[in-house]
């Protein structure tokens, strides 16, 4: 038997019981968690959930590691000195992306904030005491970005004081260079929505000795894309650790050219005195923010991926024959990459908004989060679930779907 009949057959057990998994009893007792000594979201009132939707901030990201937390608790009894950790940690993390130099930061917004102010500031603890007033210093004060590129997430970079300059052609990019130019700045995800490709960005940068920062944050799978755009010739690399690699949600990554690392950590703490000081990453992240990324590029990722598609196969199968519904499953080429389960239906078929399924999926035990695309059209993906969660989401889809049946 195929082990995806023999889930098949399995009614649903709840989860955090390994035979919900398939998994022999004492497999089962092994892979059982002691029972927690307190409830915390329970005492504190707190709804959890079966994340169906994805790695969303607002949803707490994604759940980290076993080894990650395992991590965290057997650091978390000593001290040790917070630069020195980060110097040796990033020893490693360089190594392993074949960038010359890496530092843990808190998620890749602040990588982006400190990659920026470090290339203001160089190694001048004074210039980073002035951030974010850059007139009259004599520090450099624009980023130029291309049109396409625009997002919500270039406040990291005006949060150091410098303004954006838009820019579409190459042609444009050559014009708006000045004495105030700091930055290139590149963002893989719209990487298609631009006219610039990544390679002749970094020419650019390279023709004008300025340097190219690039947002890779929610960029692996695939897990090359942590070396790529090192090996590229990016002079700065900002990944999140809490997305598709599962560290901890409050980290991530800044790579890059050996001399912008160690002037980015001079608006980091334990330095004071600085924008970066409310960015404080503990020995516990920093830590685990490493083994994330190790053991991350140490999976089986062809396996893994082969179980995220069986698990959107799971949801799919119990709802594709219901009378009306479509469903269709799509892999995003940037971004996100991860089957991805889209389901509508036919409003005459299913009397139920994409609005009003959300709300059931949430009111119910256990409840669930799944994203709202409007209309009658919602998305799952599977790679932030727990195993076994899939057939709880397939369960209750089917339910909701069929009982709204006309
Ligand atoms: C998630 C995301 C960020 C922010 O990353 P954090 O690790 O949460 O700080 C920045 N840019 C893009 C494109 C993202 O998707």
């Amino acid at each position: 038997m195929k082990r995806r009949d023999a889930l098949k057959n399995l009614s649903l057990i709840p989860i955090g019981s390994g035979l919900a998994l398939g998994l022999s009893s004492t497999e089962a007792a092994a892979a059982t968690p002691p029972a927690p000594k307190r409830d915390l979201f329970k005492e504190l009132g707190v709804r959890t959930f079966i994340n169906a939707a994805g790695t969303y901030t607002f949803m707490t990201g994604s759940l980290m590691q076993d080894e990650v937390v395992e991590a965290i608790q057997a650091t978390s009894r000593q001290f040790c000195l917070l630069d020195e950790l980060q110097d040796k940690a990033g020893e490693k993390i360089a190594a392993l992306t074949k960038a010359q130099s890496a530092v843990v930061t808190a998620g890749c917004f602040s990588a982006i904030t400190l990659g920026l102010a470090g290339v203001l500031t160089g190694n001048d603890p004074e210039k980073a005491a002035k951030l974010p007033h850059l007139e009259g210093t004599g520090m450099k004060s624009e980023v130029i970005i291309q049109k396409g590129h625009m997002i919500g997430y270039s406040q990291a970079l005006t949060n150091t004081g410098c303004k954006i300059v838009y820019v579409e052609t190459i042609d444009d990019v050559e014009k708006a260079i000045n004495d105030k130019t700091a930055l290139l700045w590149f963002l893989n995800v719209q990487s298609d929505q631009g006219q610039i490709t990544h390679e002749q960005w970094v020419a650019l940068g390279k023709k004008h000795n300025i340097p190219t920062m690039i947002d890779i944050a929610a960029d692996v799978p695939p897990v090359s894309n942590l070396w790529k755009f090192n090996e590229m010739g990016f002079d700065l690399v900002c990944i999140s650790g809490g997305k598709a690699m599962r560290g901890p949600q409050s980290a991530g990554l800044l790579m890059g050219r050996k001399d912008l690392i160690a002037a980015a950590r001079v608006s980091m703490p334990p330095r004071g005195s600085t924008i970066g000081r409310g960015m404080k990453v503990n020995k516990e992240e920093i830590i685990g923010m490493y083994v994330a990324l190790e053991h991350y590029m140490a999976y089986d990722h062809d396996k893994e991926w082969k179980e995220w598609e069986a698990r959107v196969a799971t949801i799919r199968s119990a709802i594709q024959n219901i009378n009306g519904v479509i469903t269709e499953v799509k892999v995003p080429k940037l971004g996100n990459v991860t089957p991805t389960l889209h389901v509508t239906w036919q409003k005459e078929s299913v009397k139920l908004t994409s609005k009003e399924l959300q709300e059931k999926l949430r009111a119910g035990s256990p409840s669930i989060e799944i994203v709202n695309n409007g209309d009658e059209h919602i998305s799952i993906t599977t790679w932030v679930m727990r195993a076994g969660e899939e057939k709880i989401v397939a369960q209750r889809l089917k339910d909701e779907l069929s009982a709204a049946l006309a």
